[in-house]
């Protein structure tokens, strides 16, 4: 059996240390990759904490993966030992229902759902999957995204195989483009690339923080307008006039301040995943307007390749700053305190 040298956390309340996992057997269709470097999701926190249901330990988080192919199943045909690559929450689906048919792998209906990167269930054993915080992982080769951008940035590439496309599902789905004005709620790892893309998308977007410190810093990375969503004055002037908010807020808060901010027929899409749950949001502001509140998980194989390309070819990254592996857990306190401009990666040669 492969032994992969990797940090996880061994219970809700221990600290993410070094340790080393048991690697799945290479089948004929798997890509076995070098981990080079791995982003920090806010995921990765609540999942290492337990702060959701059916965690299970040890947990070596990290979906936020980019690589250098070391070898390849006989039967894999999309890439070579050599390639960087690029590997996000997902490892493998069913692959036949009509989700995954679609194209859709996280709404998998088979077995287990989606198989995630980590805390997922491996297919037949039920044994636990380990992700990027990691030297190394085996994934199947439909689950493998190619990277384009150049070498020089790869870093900076790794946060797009989580929050880049967990942002471009919901606003290509709400179709965010010229002529929509657009809301992002929440500037962090996911927030501030849902910027990025919705200004690149052609969108008019203004940014809702709770940080004064991001204000300048959301207009650079392409916000319209920034509105501190504490401020109930400045909240007002922008009532009844968004087609289409994305809110990434990580915390329970209230949904109602911005419902209203909401057109007629306009949607609010949740991904954040607190811990626990908001206060519920009045039907009022729903029934009154035909407004919409929604909800989007990551997004497919097939439209993650669509984002890293669109990215490639726009010049669009995250913006990081880059850890040593054994910093994780401070990097996991300042992420609580919403204190990351804007992702941090691990450098996966500290490991
Ligand atoms: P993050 O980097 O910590 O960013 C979250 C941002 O939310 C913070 O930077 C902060 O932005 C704002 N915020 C935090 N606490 C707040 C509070 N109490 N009230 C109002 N705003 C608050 O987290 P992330 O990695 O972007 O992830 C965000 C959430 O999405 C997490 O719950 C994560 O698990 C979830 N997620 C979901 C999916 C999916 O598929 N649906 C995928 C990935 C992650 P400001 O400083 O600007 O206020
Ligand atoms: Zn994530």
């Amino acid at each position: 059996m492969k032994i992969i040298k990797a940090y996880a956390a061994q219970s809700p309340t221990t600290p993410l240390l070094p340790t080393t996992v048991p690697g799945r057997a290479t089948t004929e269709n798997d890509v076995v990759i070098d981990i080079l470097f791995c982003g920090v999701c806010h995921s990765d926190l609540h999942a290492a904490r337990g702060e959701w249901p059916g965690i299970r330990y040890p947990i070596v988080p990290g979906h936020e993966i980019i690589g250098r192919v070391t070898a390849v199943g006989a039967a894999v045909t999309r890439h070579n030992p050599g390639d960087i690559v690029g590997v996000g929450c997902m490892v493998d689906s069913c692959q036949h229902c009509e989700a995954c048919e679609e194209g859709l792998e996280q709404y998998c209906e088979g077995p287990h759902a989606w198989k995630q990167t980590y805390n997922g269930w491996l297919d037949g054993t039920g044994e636990n999957t380990y992700g990027g915080y990691a030297a190394n992982i085996t994934v199947n080769e439909k689950f493998v995204l190619k990277i384009t951008h150049d070498h020089s940035e790869l870093a900076a590439v790794a946060p797009l195989l989580c929050a880049g496309v967990t942002t471009w599902s919901p606003l290509r789905h709400w179709q965010a483009g010229p002529g929509k004005k657009i809301g992002i709620v929440g500037i962090g790892g996911l927030g501030h690339m849902g910027i990025k893309l919705a200004h690149a998308m052609g969108a008019t977007v203004v940014a809702f923080t709770t940080s004064a410190s991001k204000i300048e810093e959301a207009r650079r990375l392409g916000a319209d307008d920034v509105v501190v969503s504490r401020n109930a004055d400045e909240m007002a002037t922008h009532q009844k006039s968004f087609d289409f908010i994305l809110n990434t807020v990580a915390a329970p808060h209230d949904l109602d301040a911005f419902m209203t901010l909401l057109k007629r027929d306009g949607t609010m899409a949740m991904v954040g995943i607190p811990d626990s749950p908001h206060p519920s949001p009045s039907v009022g502001n729903l029934v009154f307007q035909r407004r919409q509140l929604a909800g989007s998980l990551i997004g497919g194989i097939a439209e993650t390749q669509e984002m890293l390309d669109f990215c490639a070819q726009n010049g669009i990254t995250s913006d990081i700053e880059m850890i040593k592996m054994e910093e994780i857990e401070r990097a996991f306190s300042r992420m609580q305190k919403s204190d990351v401009k804007y992702r941090f990666v691990i450098d996966m040669a500290t490991l």
